[in-house]
């Protein structure tokens, strides 16, 4: 059994700046858990707490139910894997990978064994004697790994262990990382800034903003019911578009302005009783941009000019102003330009079929999908239920 938990956990760094805020957490035994969030959000700073590089403002960091927010990091019984992966350019493989079995006077026949295993688990088995300078990227990464695992350490700390590698060695290491969970079920708690990775690795995914965590959840949950507006921007690529939009009573039907056009909404969204109270009243209108389909001559539409087109292969992605005021000023015979305050300068992106016939300049009519919106409160962000 190895349940982290985490209870109020509470950084001030010296000169004030608040890393991590009151942040509560429990990590199941054998879970993998991803804390993801944007660049300074306070993610580091959680997992060196937990491995004890960091003391404490305020909270504690239980283990098995036992507090130890007071232990030395090498009384916790946590490995750790960094960015840089940390080597020591002067030993080799071998020893690298045996050095912390070493300092716990663990026999040298013994040492040797679980070097071996796991080295020929990672694949590092013909690496041994080499030295971490004459290894590739993707070969020290995994000697990093290596080195923690030997330990078979109570709980596994990886803090953006992938983010020196290139784009196709960090898919391969990717699944290297899941398969190896599959097999020892360590607890994990893994560091990422990058959303695909946290949506492929996690059990569930701790999303955090300015210290705080947002939500936590499986990832499905996390897209398909994001608690706030932070979290539904962060989750999916492209990220979600979001417009205020005014929500309005047409008999006992629900509309929303949305580019200069009144759109209905469907049934069920129209009949969710949290959506009425915002009647006559500005709220936030996310939509996807899966939610976007190229629209036939007849259908209700929303009319884009494409500002850039991204061909990927099986997809094109369409990047254009966000709608209510930007589609308005183009009916004004004004060039588009995105005004909508909540979107800032962020264009909205649809994402349609290769086969669609889309070209920068020239107006598109989109349809969309509002059965798909996701809703959120203006002032505070959190999501309409
Ligand atoms: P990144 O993805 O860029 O590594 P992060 O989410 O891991 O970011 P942290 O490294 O935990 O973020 O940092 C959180 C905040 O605390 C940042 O504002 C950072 O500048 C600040 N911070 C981190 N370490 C220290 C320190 N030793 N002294 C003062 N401030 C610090």
């Amino acid at each position: 059994m190895s349940v982290v938990r985490l209870d109020h956990l509470t950084k001030v760094f010296p000169g004030g700046t608040k890393a991590v805020d009151d942040f509560s957490l429990t990590i199941a035994d054998g879970e993998f858990l991803v804390l993801v969030g944007p660049s300074g959000c306070g993610k580091s700073t959680v997992l060196r707490m937990i491995a004890g590089l960091e003391d404490v403002t305020g909270g504690d960091v239980l283990i098995d139910g036992e507090r130890v927010t007071d232990w030395a990091p090498k009384q916790r019984d946590i490995a750790m894997v960094f960015q840089n992966y940390a080597l020591y350019p002067h030993m080799t493989v071998r020893d690298n990978m045996g050095f912390a079995l070493k300092l716990q006077h663990v026999g040298k026949e013994r040492i040797g064994e679980q070097v071996t295993s796991t080295a020929d688990l990672l694949g590092l088995g013909g690496l041994l004697d080499r030295k971490p300078k004459a290894l590739s990227g993707g070969q020290r990464q995994r000697v990093a790994m290596g080195r923690a695992m030997v330990r078979q350490p109570r709980v596994f700390l990886l803090d953006e262990p992938l983010s020196n590698l290139d784009a196709k060695l960090r898919v391969s290491m990717r699944a290297e990382l899941a398969r190896l969970h599959q097999r020892y079920r360590i607890t994990t708690v893994y560091v990422t800034h990058d959303q695909i990775e946290a949506m492929t690795l996690g059990d569930r995914i701790a999303v955090v903003d300015k210290g705080r965590l947002q939500q936590v959840g499986t990832p499905d949950e996390l897209y398909r019911a994001p608690a706030n507006r932070f979290v539904a921007g962060f989750m999916g690529s492209p990220s979600m578009n979001f417009a205020t939009v005014t929500v309005r009573r047409a008999g006992i039907r629900l509309t929303v302005d949305l580019g200069g056009r009144t759109i209905e909404l469907p049934g069920p969204l129209a009949e969710r009783v949290d959506l009425a109270r915002y009647i006559g009243s500005p709220v936030v209108i996310g939509l996807r941009p899966a939610a976007f389909s190229p629209a036939g001559p007849d259908e209700e539409a929303l009319e884009a000019v494409p500002l850039g087109v991204e061909s990927l292969g099986d997809e094109k992605h369409v990047l254009f102003a966000p709608p209510t005021d930007g589609l308005r000023a183009l009916a004004d015979g004004d060039v588009p330009v995105a005004v909508d305050e909540s979107a800032g300068t962020q264009l909205w992106t649809a994402k349609v079929g290769q086969g669609a016939d889309v070209a920068i300049g020239r107006p598109v009519r989109l349809r969309v999908d509002l059965g798909a919106a996701y809703f959120f409160d203006p002032a505070d962000g959190m999501a309409v239920p």
